[in-house]
């Protein structure tokens, strides 16, 4: 009975040793132990193209499961990566991720894609170029696959960001640029950059149906990256009022919860069958119709 207990007793320790030390643990000690446990994990969430409802690809976005500790938001953990230098790790945990997770499912669908997020110390240091280099081919999967989500604040040298951006385009990555309409020097950023997209910001998609004067900004915006030949994605879509605004605007594709939240992997290969199994019954003409 002694020998159950003792060991009952020391696991117990151990376990309280562990928590107690997390505890004193700094935010940059702690993501530390968090990459090297694999604590960072992706979710996905579907990206639609609005004339046909048809899932295009998914973005990428990074959670951490801490084992019993609470939630973090990636709107605390992303800032305490960046001021830890931790993101580029982060980032490369998220490729790696994505591609194992999905690389499937994008061999055997070369129009599908995944978004991946950068930050400006991925735009200052190109690390993420040389590990989509190593990665895809292995796994499979084509460079225009892998779409680039750049923020405004993630061009703090334009020059730089400008290079990394050609090379990335060079391999044949689709690149877009974050939040849109959040940061400041939009119009000149639009014209120094080579970008492929733009994806309007939630704040702004919110103020839809809620603000006169922000939504006709958000038309104006759409009709801008039209004009400057980029394709739009509007993020953060809740309502149907909002959708049938961006169409009318012309926006092209859209992301949010009217369409599905950020899922796991497998969650994502069963919502992109029934989206191609809906998908073929819109566009399949019914018997009798020609
Ligand atoms: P983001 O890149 O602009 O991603 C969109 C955010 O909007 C995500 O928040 C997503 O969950 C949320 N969202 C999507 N649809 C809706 C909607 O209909 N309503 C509302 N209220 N929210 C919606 P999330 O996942 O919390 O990520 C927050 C931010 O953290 C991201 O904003 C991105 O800037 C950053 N982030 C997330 N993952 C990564 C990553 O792997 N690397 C980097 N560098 N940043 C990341
Ligand atoms: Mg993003
Ligand atoms: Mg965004
Ligand atoms: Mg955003």
């Amino acid at each position: 009975l002694l020998a159950p207990l003792a060991a009952l007793t020391s696991a117990i320790l151990i376990a309280l040793i562990i928590w107690v030390s997390r505890q004193r643990m700094s935010p940059r000690s702690e993501l530390q132990l968090g990459l090297k446990r694999n604590e960072f994990i992706a979710v996905y969430q579907p990206i639609i193209e609005l004339a046909s409802g048809r899932c295009i690809g998914a973005e990428a976005l990074a959670r951490w499961h801490r084992p019993g500790g609470a939630a973090i938001s990636p709107d605390v953990f992303i800032p305490l990566a960046e001021d830890n230098n931790l993101i580029e790790q982060l980032t490369e945990r998220i490729i790696r991720v994505s591609a194992g997770e999905l690389g499937p499912l994008l061999r055997g669908n070369k129009d599908l894609h995944i978004s991946i997020n950068l930050s400006s110390a991925d735009m200052a240091s190109g690390h993420f170029l040389r590990v989509l280099q190593e990665v895809l081919p292995q796994a499979g999967i084509a460079p225009a696959q892998i779409w680039l989500e750049a923020t405004e604040r993630s061009f703090i040298d334009v020059e730089r960001a400008r290079t990394i951006l050609d090379q990335a385009r060079a391999r044949g990555h689709p690149v877009a640029i974050d939040d849109f309409g959040t940061g400041y020097s939009n119009l000149s950023l639009l014209e120094a950059l080579p970008l492929d997209t733009l994806k309007i910001d939630k704040s702004f998609v919110a103020a839809i149906g809620q603000d006169a004067s922000t939504s006709v900004v958000v038309a104006h915006i759409i009709s801008m990256a039209n004009n400057l030949g980029l394709a739009i994605v509007a993020e953060g879509v809740e309502t149907r009022e909002q959708e049938s605004y961006l169409v009318h605007a012309q926006a092209r594709y859209a992301q949010g919860w009217l369409y599905a939240r950020p899922m796991s992997a497998e969650k994502f290969t069963s919502f992109l069958q029934d989206n191609a199994r809906t998908d073929a019954q819109t566009l399949t003409p019914a018997p009798g119709t020609v």
